[in-house]
């Protein structure tokens, strides 16, 4: 799979939905670079690496956890660099690594479709918490690009980060505007609606969910709104 350059100092392995598995993207500055999102597994991290050294591009230094579910983030053991994470998603991975470790974490998940075939056979299930960790926000200067990492109220999970890149005009969304996947993928319209009262503030041209294409802001606030008459 081929890296698509969305700005400048962006580009972003797309997400493959037959896998479940989210985009992995890579921000470029002078100084250093950040990866949003490690992957589900070491596996999709390595197709991720692959295509940033053919492309010949650095790093990362960095890698951003926009929350804790598996396939955004249990390929953090495998990053090159330090992990970055809200607190509360590194609460999140300290316990799913307690019970991994307790036993019978890995049976139970083998039930979902999608982590049975990513660690299917014997491939190892390592989890890790993020190096370096924030309360509700963290803005990373890389060198003539900045990225600003904060915590938004979402109907996915309590623990969701949005990474904003002001000087490429672009949002990283993560699932935060999806339901949640504990729960039917129902939506908390409560939840929701705070969620839109923030991205209507934030200042972007495009945004990126998790397991889709960019779109642009207009549109997403449409379709959001849309969503929250539906609730
Ligand atoms: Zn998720």
């Amino acid at each position: 799979m081929e890296l698509v350059k969305l700005t400048e100092r962006i580009c972003y392995l797309p997400d493959d939905p037959m896998r479940e598995r989210p985009l992995l993207a890579h921000i470029r500055g002078e100084r250093f670079s950040l990866a949003i999102d490690a992957g589900y597994s070491a596996e999709h991290l390595a197709i991720f690496y692959s295509a940033l050294d053919a492309a010949g591009l650095p790093g990362p230094d960095f890698t951003a956890l926009t929350h804790w579910h598996c396939d955004h983030s249990f390929a953090l053991h495998a990053i090159r660099g330090c992990g970055v994470a809200c607190a509360r998603t590194n609460e999140q991975l300290r316990r799913v690594r307690a019970e991994n470790a307790a036993g019978g974490y890995r049976e139970r998940m083998m039930r979902d479709r999608f982590f049975s075939v990513e660690y299917a056979g014997d491939k190892p299930l390592v989890i890790a918490a993020a190096d370096i960790e924030f309360e509700r926000t963290l803005t990373l200067d890389l060198g003539g690009v900045t990225a600003e990492l904060f915590v938004v109220d979402s109907p996915h999970t309590d623990d969701s980060v949005c990474v904003l890149v002001p000087e490429e005009g672009v949002l990283f969304l993560g699932d935060a505007i999806y339901g949640d996947y504990h729960n039917n993928a129902w939506i908390d319209p409560a939840r929701l609606s705070r969620l839109v009262d923030t991205l209507e503030r934030v200042e972007f041209e495009q945004c990126l969910p998790s397991h889709s294409h960019p779109h642009p802001k207009a549109a997403t606030m449409r379709f959001l709104r849309m969503k929250l008459g539906g609730c």
